[in-house]
């Protein structure tokens, strides 16, 4: 289970009312303590987890000296003029080597991935020779090793493959794969529990009447956090109410490493979430300086941590992109956290700002031939959840930024990857 670290003494210096964005990152960081229990599991089923040892590879990839075209292998100190002549005596196929000698002027038809014969050093393409029979004529010079994979090219034996840390994606899998690892060391899932609040909130699949709308944030948050390799425990809908809200809360803590609400978390007269959480645990901070978003609580119930994001369906995701994200990955055992993907791009369209918060208005970024281009999905209410649908990543714009003249270079966060 997570411990809980002890919290800055940073964290009175800030202003409660409004914590600039890296600050609340940093903060919300120093509280959070990775996971620890790992256990072996099959290759397959790790995707998503997050490596808990090194991996050392048994072998070197390749594990043979093999051709990476197809054409024909060939001793290079064999040429002696430009259009040299090699007589064809075998093959050798991937998985059917040829093992007989090769003699000077002689040479062996080969495919990719095939084993070069032992006394051979290069391989030359079949688009690049003239062939008669079995007879090749070069059509242009070779290079001594051309074409040939060397052994231990991609990976030596005893090398670290992967570091502990890494989260397992296709490319790991095949990697492990591609030198014998059928089980891997990682940590357990993640836990994250989850529930909406609000009166007005109704089910899939139960009629509408004035006043109601179908709760879209548990399907947001279980795309999230499904696609993190989390495991995600949908609670259902909590009423406005203290009693149920406490209920739930209570549970969900007990159960989870994490709890994540949404909703009733600013400061209309419904908004129960921080008087409890305050009286359950800590409240660690509020309101941060940014739009959509604004207020977001962070804090503990007993060793589970708490987010609480606001109820706007734009505003759950970003908050959870911006703050939730990295901190359920720093959890999950991540290191290191992967790096801001934060770039420039001429923004076409007008943006309306005002200094003093981080804005991520919902962008479509493109390519126009010479420069990446964005521009905004139109209107940004934090309820239109169309526009995220739209976007292909946050404009960036920062604390001191004032409005934005089209034409002017912006930063944007690609969502390509994390959504
Ligand atoms: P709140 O933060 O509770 O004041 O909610 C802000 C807005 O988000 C209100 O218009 C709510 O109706 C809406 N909202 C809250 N929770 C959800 C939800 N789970 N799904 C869709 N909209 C929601
Ligand atoms: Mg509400």
């Amino acid at each position: 289970m997570i411990t809980p670290a002890t919290p800055p003494a940073a964290a009175n210096d800030y202003d409660p009312s409004a914590m600039p964005v890296a600050a609340a990152r940093r903060f919300i960081q120093s509280w959070l303590v990775p996971i620890s229990d790992a256990a072996l599991c099959p290759l397959r089923d790790s995707l998503g987890r997050v490596l808990a040892e090194n991996i050392v590879s048994p072998l070197n990839v390749p594990a043979h000296r093999n051709a990476a075209m197809d054409g024909w292998a060939i001793r290079h100190r064999d040429i002696s003029t430009p259009h040299q002549t090699f007589t064809e005596i075998g093959t050798s196929f991937a998985g059917k080597p040829f093992t007989n000698d090769v003699r000077a002027g002689e040479c062996v038809r080969i495919f990719t991935g095939a084993v070069i014969p032992e006394t051979c050093d290069s391989v030359v393409m079949q688009e690049r020779v003239t062939r008669n029979a079995h007879v090749i004529t070069l059509n242009e010079d070779v290079v001594q090793g051309q074409h040939v994979r060397e052994v231990g090219e991609d990976l030596r034996e005893g090398a670290i493959a992967l570091l502990a840390g890494k989260q397992i994606h296709p490319a790991e899998l095949g990697l492990m794969a591609s030198i014998g690892i059928g089980e891997v060391r990682v940590y357990r899932p993640l836990r994250v529990a989850y529930f909406s609040t609000g009166d007005e909130l109704v089910q899939i699949g139960q009629p509408l009447v004035a006043g109601q709308l179908y709760d879209s944030n548990r399907y947001t948050l279980h795309g999230m956090l499904t696609r993190m390799g989390i495991e995600a425990i949908d609670l259902g809908v909590a009423a406005d109410d203290p009693v149920e809200l406490k209920k739930i809360l209570i549970h969900a803590a007990s159960t989870a490493d994490v709890v994540i609400t949404t909703g009733g978390v600013s400061v209309g007269e419904a908004d129960y979430i921080k008087p409890i959480l305050a009286e359950l645990g800590q409240v660690v901070f509020w309101k941060i300086a940014m739009k959509p978003g604004r207020p977001l609580a962070y804090g503990k119930i007993g060793i589970a941590h708490f987010f609480g994001l606001p109820g706007n369906p734009v505003s759950v995701m970003v908050t959870f992109y911006q703050f939730v994200r990295l901190a359920l990955m720093t959890l999950q055992g991540v290191s290191p956290l992967p790096a801001e993907p934060l770039f420039n791009a001429v923004c076409t369209t007008a943006i309306k700002k005002i200094p003093g918060r981080t804005e991520f208005q919902r962008g479509i970024l493109t390519f126009d031939g010479d420069d990446w281009c964005v521009r905004t999905t139109g209107a940004q209410g934090s309820g239109i959840l169309n526009s995220m649908s739209q976007a292909n990543c946050f404009i960036v714009l920062d604390d001191n930024a004032d409005n934005v003249d089209a034409g002017t270079t912006v930063k944007v966060q690609l969502l390509e990857g994390i959504i």
